[in-house]
């Protein structure tokens, strides 16, 4: 666990989430300021910053964290299609540096 880390201690239960899914070694919520109609997050619970901190063991967690979601997008309303977004840096919008997967839908998505 890292200090000061928001999601580090939404992992370790100190800030309260509005949980959908947990494993392990990943948990999925819903973000606090939604972009669209269901906007989750999945998180591992190791702490790595981001892609640029990725190694073979990582990418496994992270190939088996995008299995989690395909597999259980249904029972979270995404039936219909979702989209996942990784914000790589600041310049990409990244504020909390902590790895984690946007999963948005609910909606028809506009792509522009
Ligand atoms: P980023 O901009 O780093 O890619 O995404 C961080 C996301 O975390 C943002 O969409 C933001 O709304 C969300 N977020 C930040 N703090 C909290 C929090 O305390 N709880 C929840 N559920 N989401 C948060
Ligand atoms: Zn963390």
């Amino acid at each position: 666990m890292m200090e000061n880390c928001v999601f580090c201690k939404i992992v370790a239960g100190e800030i309260p989430s509005s949980k959908v899914y947990e494993d392990e070694e990943a948990v999925v919520f819903r973000d606090i300021e939604p972009k669209a109609k269901i906007h989750l997050l999945c998180v591992p619970k190791q702490h790595f910053s981001s892609l640029s901190e990725l190694n073979a063991a990582r990418a496994a967690l992270l190939g088996r964290m995008l299995e989690t979601i395909g597999r259980h997008s249904g029972e979270w309303g995404l039936a219909e299609g979702y989209r996942l977004i990784v914000n790589q840096g600041a310049a990409a919008g990244q504020t909390v540096p902590h790895l984690h997967i946007h999963i948005l839908g609910g909606q028809t998505l506009p792509w522009e």
